[in-house]
């Protein structure tokens, strides 16, 4: 079974239209489905692949539309869980003239998804289990859950890919917390993605070769850290290299990370043993070349689903 589970939240992103304007002054906002793991999931079955959502909404109309917007791309939602009791979570962001986020993070139910909602099944027989949450380290149920699954599925030997998905709004204050729990998180990981400055944050190291060692050490079996137009620098402990991208008039750069976390996961399920890929760095440097080409494409768009290329679109790409 070739599917990967990508785990944790949905939400509704409302982007403030007013240009310039904070959340005080702004009127009109634009709904739009997100969460980073609804993002990676979209990435792997617009490519052709199968993925599997395994997260909490409100039993309220925005839960139905997360449902309805997955379902559509053909996302399986067998694991997608209706709280009666906490509405959908939604996010409210504004950027300001000065160019600075404004942000009002209302947390509903991908916080509650607990033990229950897991169906056993479903992750045993998952060929990857992705934990690419930007919410689940915070407090609430599932943050027991998440840590717990990572480490029954190491013990099970099941592939894990990890993006820890740092967000300055969700953290302030409490930066070291979520240090701690990155790092107990990449000791049961295969697959690592973080930005430049995840990379920093984590490890407290600037050099991005030297970081990444410490996530060798660590446990990381394989470390992408996303250089935006620059790439992608990758290694897998023994072999480190940087793998441009391709050259794109990029509008809009949100969710090309995730894009390129499902790209590199879509392709790696497609093998049996996904963790033998990692050693072979002729194959590893094909698909990260791949997974730019995915992630720069999504950067030609507005959106992050909508902006997410089909396998199509990347085949007919000129370069
Ligand atoms: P997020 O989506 O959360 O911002 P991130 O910080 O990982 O994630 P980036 O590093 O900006 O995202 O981009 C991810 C990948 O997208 C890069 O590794 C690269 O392959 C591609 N990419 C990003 N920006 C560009 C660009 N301007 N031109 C070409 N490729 C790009």
């Amino acid at each position: 079974h070739s599917t990967i589970v990508c785990i944790g939240e949905l939400l509704i992103d409302f982007f403030c239209t007013d240009t310039g304007n904070d959340l005080i002054k702004g009127m009109k906002f634009e709904k739009q489905p997100g969460g980073a793991p609804a993002n990676v999931c979209a990435s792997i079955v617009k490519l052709g692949g199968h993925a599997m959502i395994c997260g909490k909404v409100g039993n309220d109309p925005f839960g139905h539309f997360l449902k309805n917007t997955l379902e559509e791309l053909k996302v399986d939602t067998s694991m997608l869980v209706f709280d009666d009791t906490n509405p959908t979570t939604l996010a409210f962001v504004a950027l300001q003239e000065n160019g600075e986020r404004d942000f009002v993070f209302n947390r509903g139910a991908d916080a509650f998804l607990t033990e229950e909602d897991l169906v056993k099944g479903k992750i045993d027989s998952a060929r990857i289990l992705h934990f690419g949450s930007a919410t689940a380290l915070l407090n609430g149920p599932i943050q027991t859950i998440y840590l717990n699954t990572m480490k029954e599925a190491k013990f099970a030997d099941q592939f894990i890919s990890f993006d820890p998905n740092f967000r300055t709004d969700l953290w302030k204050g409490n930066e070291q917390e979520f240090v701690a729990l990155a790092k107990r998180a990449i000791t049961f990981s295969d697959f690592v993605k973080v930005s430049e400055e995840e990379l920093q944050l984590i490890t407290g190291i600037k050099d991005t070769a030297e970081g990444v060692q410490a996530f060798h050490r660590d446990g990381a079996k394989f470390v992408a850290v996303t250089l935006g137009s620059r790439g992608t620098f990758i290694s897998n402990g023994m072999t480190q290299e940087t793998i441009p991208s391709i050259k794109v008039k990029a509008i809009d750069t949100t969710g090309a990370g995730d894009a390129f976390v499902g790209a590199m996961l879509y392709q790696l399920a497609k093998e049996k043993v996904p963790k033998r890929v990692l050693e072979n760095v002729e194959q590893i440097r094909e698909i990260t070349l791949f997974s730019n080409k995915v992630a720069a494409l999504t950067c030609t768009n507005v959106g992050s689903i909508a902006a997410i290329p089909t396998l199509d679109d990347v085949k007919f790409q000129k370069k």
